[in-house]
């Protein structure tokens, strides 16, 4: 499908971004229209047998938005709501956090529409092979890089890897390991990835508490998602001893003004499918959890969370974007005007990518590095971005997000400049 009214939406936010930026840095009007456009959209239709017998056909998506400064790069998403369009946003916003975090990849993205939840592991298992050989020559170590993303994990991961290599030759097998990365640290996959995303969301946020000199320590917070990338956020969060007051998920949302224990939580969500039924707290609805007095609220989970709807029920001053565009455009021009700090998707969520090209240099090296050296250099990633941004920001008095794409935007521009447009 090409797409819904959200998700075209969506990608014309995406767009925006882009128009935004070239507008900011008077961008070569031919470099302007490269980035405009995905360079590759590929849509794969596939079928798998369910476990009654039933042959079902799946549409699978890989949209390959820019590769100029290296290769594809980006997650694969496994969830109803995914098609062309959102395919095209999240691969465009791709291209800008890897330009952003100075990472040689380019950008893409991709999934399979479907509910994962609907599908049994050994049905999941017949997705994600199904899905790997229809993409077939598109993906490669040094062509195109899937991740996890929302409905995946390393599992989904380790079966397209070894999907891949067997229809490598012999020779060829170990070294194309690292066609994907998010793996299984037994395949070859990298400590600390799987808490990365959230781990740099919070590596973020202190860096703009040091900018404004302010101490996190006792201050509170709200989260919504406690999947992959909200349950590693709400645990950073506690080591920085701030109090996590409130989760949200897809089965509810828990409150506790005293704070979470989230290492309980977490055990509670992951032996009941959710958050919701955990005791030692109250239950609140949705719209009761955008409107908590708090310091830090992160939307962690779907896009489109924050809009014109809600923005003025918010009462937190500082909102970290750990998702890819929770916040829409007409929301965040709310946010802004009304003095907010907003850390913006392609720096806030750019730990995962980060770490994922940890992994592929690993792989490609035979290496393994230590879960602390992965850290440290994970922070000082999140810190030199966050720097650049924080000046861009000062120097011109626009917003986070504005300042976080001219930076990226004045990469990929001099990289066009210097390799100019074949032919
Ligand atoms: N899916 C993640 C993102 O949106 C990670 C991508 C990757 O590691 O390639 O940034």
């Amino acid at each position: 499908m090409t797409g819904t009214a959200s998700s075209t939406l969506l990608y014309q936010e995406a767009t925006a971004n882009v128009e935004d930026a070239a507008r900011a840095i008077d961008m070569d009007q031919k470099v302007r229209r490269v980035l405009l456009k995905p360079m590759n959209e590929l849509i794969v239709n596939f079928p798998i047998q369910r476990e009654n017998g039933e042959h079902e056909v799946l549409q699978g998506y890989r949209i390959q938005h820019n590769n100029v400064l290296g290769p594809f790069k980006g997650g694969m998403r496994f969830h109803q709501g995914m098609d062309l369009n959102e395919s095209r946003a999240l691969a465009t916003w791709m291209t800008f956090k890897c330009a952003l975090l100075n990472l040689p990849f380019g950008g893409a993205k991709g999934g399979v529409a479907i509910n994962p939840a609907h599908y049994g592991t050994a049905e999941l298992e017949r997705v994600v092979r199904r899905f790997t050989h229809a993409l077939g020559e598109n993906i490669g170590p040094e062509f195109d890089i899937p991740a996890p993303d929302m409905g995946t994990d390393a599992q989904t991961m380790g079966w397209m890897m070894d999907t891949y290599l067997n229809s490598r030759g012999p020779g060829e097998r170990q070294n194309a390991r690292r066609v994907v990365t998010g793996k299984p640290v037994e395949l070859g996959g990298s400590l600390g990835r799987e808490s990365a995303t959230g781990r740099g969301a919070a590596y973020a946020l202190r860096h703009l508490y040091g900018q404004l000199d302010r101490t996190l320590s006792g201050q509170s917070a709200a989260v919504q998602g406690f999947g992959n990338v909200g349950s590693h956020v709400a645990a950073a969060f506690t080591e920085l001893n701030m109090k996590v007051v409130a989760i949200a998920d897809i089965s509810g949302v828990v409150y506790n003004p005293e704070g979470l224990d989230i290492a309980k939580l977490t055990l509670h969500a992951s032996q009941h499918r959710g958050v919701a039924t955990f005791d030692a707290c109250d239950t609140i609805t949705p719209e009761e959890f955008f409107a908590l007095d708090v310091d830090v609220l992160v939307p962690a989970a779907l896009e489109s969370q924050i809009t014109a709807e809600n923005v003025n029920d918010i009462r937190a001053h500082t909102i970290v974007e750990a998702a890819n565009g929770p916040v829409t455009a007409e929301a965040s021009k709310v946010l802004e005007e009304a003095g907010l700090n907003l850390i913006p998707d392609i720096l806030a969520n750019a730990g995962g990518v980060v770490v994922s090209y940890y992994e592929w240099v690993q792989n490609k090296t035979s290496s393994r590095w230590t879960a602390r050296d992965i850290d440290s250099r994970l922070r000082d990633a999140i810190w030199d971005a966050s720097d650049r941004v924080w000046s861009i920001r000062n120097d011109r008095g626009c917003s986070w997000r504005q300042a976080a794409y001219i930076e990226a935007s004045n990469l990929l521009q001099k990289v066009y400049r210097l390799r100019g447009i074949f032919p």
